[in-house]
């Protein structure tokens, strides 16, 4: 298994060898959380306590590493660490530009605690590639960008990010959580750093918890991140790792009609006189089309989000009628979701407050479309 082979084939068969223990082809689970050393005090298998590494981990993170294109891949308990964990690694004194539609959690996480931990960070429109050549300064060291966006499907211009990061000695991370590496490559084209929380597509059927950093290089950053993790304590259980991998065998096929599902019901609500935006990459409308259609191969993903007229409560009305999609966080499982992002993100919200956010699931489409038209009725 070679990265020449496509990347269905990667997904399903990447790290599979039979268990040499019994034969089995299903990965064995090892939950020890501690491992024997040889008599010269040396680790034979590299395995010292499971906070520093376990094998089920590091299995995933191969096959990670070879879905991404990535020279290193790393695993954590939730997306948010990995992520604070990229921030926390940065050096002292160092500039962090993220983007204005970047998961609110992060957003929080910079207008809270980054100070304290020595970073200054500047929020811009990453979609406005002028804006971002503008907000560089000498001690900017990370771009962090998220396409497709959480919650409003912006989309930004990985390649070209890449390019103005590079220019200013700094590198670019992107928050690939919408897309997955089934649609969507970001260090092929040129970013440095690729986040995704697993939690969603990557487990696939919403219960799981994990984050992933993929890294372009195996450099000194990466080393940095992977030392927090062993002493910050922000690894993952096996069984999160173990979960993760299976999730990840049917990847390919669950994002196909994840956006198959997500293109029908965005084309249905764009038309539907009670809706007054949509926004899905999908559409030739959206600002974000020309660039998503260049960048993710063979779909815009499952997630899209509308503005029902009439504001807040016209919108918790139509999630309340809804039901086929569970009004409920998160996204990325088999069963379709729908939220109204302003009323959880809170002080950081930058949702408008007619705002829903579709995760649309494995259902039969025709069926979706149906539940939304009565809810919108
Ligand atoms: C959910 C999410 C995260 C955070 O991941 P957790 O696993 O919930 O910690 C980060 N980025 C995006 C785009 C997300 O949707």
């Amino acid at each position: 298994m070679t990265r020449t082979h496509r990347f269905d084939t990667l997904a399903a068969h990447a790290g599979v060898a039979p268990d040499p223990a019994s034969g089995a082809l299903a990965p064995p689970l090892q939950l020890a959380t501690t491992f024997e050393h040889a008599p010269d005090a040396g680790l034979p298998q590299d395995y010292l306590y499971q906070r520093y590494g376990s094998p089920n981990q590091a299995q995933l993170e191969q096959v990670l590493a070879t879905l991404d294109g990535a020279a290193r891949s790393m695993f954590f308990a939730t997306g948010m660490t990995a992520g604070t964990t990229a921030m926390q690694a940065l050096p002292p004194g160092a500039e962090l530009l993220i983007a204005d539609d970047t998961y609110f959690g992060y957003r929080a996480v910079g207008a809270k605690w980054l100070e304290r931990w020595s970073v200054r960070h500047r929020v811009v429109d990453m979609t406005d590639l002028d804006a971002v050549r503008a907000a560089i300064s000498p001690d900017t060291r990370l771009l962090w960008a998220e396409t497709p966006s959480n919650p409003l499907l912006k989309v930004c211009d990985i390649a070209a990010l890449a390019d103005i990061a590079h220019a200013a000695g700094a590198r670019l991370l992107v928050d690939g959580t919408f897309a997955t590496p089934a649609l969507q490559q970001p260090l092929a084209l040129g970013a440095d750093i690729v986040l995704h929380s697993a939690t969603k597509y990557l487990g696939g059927h919403g219960d799981v918890m994990g984050g992933v950093l993929a890294f372009a290089d195996d450099d000194g950053f990466a080393a940095e991140c992977h030392e927090l993790r062993r002493q910050t304590g922000n690894t993952a259980s096996p069984f999160a790792a173990w979960l993760v991998l299976r999730g990840l065998r049917t990847l390919p096929v669950r994002v196909e009609r994840h956006c198959r599902n997500a293109q029908a019901v965005a084309e249905f609500l764009q038309a539907h006189p009670k809706v007054e935006a949509v926004h899905y990459p999908g559409l030739p409308g959206h600002p974000g089309h020309a660039v998503a259609a260049r960048q993710m191969q063979g779909g815009f993903g499952g997630m899209l989000s509308f503005e029902v007229a009439g504001g807040r409560e016209a919108a918790l009305a139509v999630a309340g009628r809804l039901a086929l999609f569970t009004n409920a966080t998160s996204l990325g499982s088999t069963e379709s979701l729908v939220e109204h992002r302003a009323s959880i993100e809170g002080a950081q919200s930058a949702s408008p407050q007619g705002l829903l956010r579709l995760s649309v699931g494995l259902e039969d489409a025709r069926d979706l479309v149906d539940d939304l038209a009565q809810a919108l009725a």
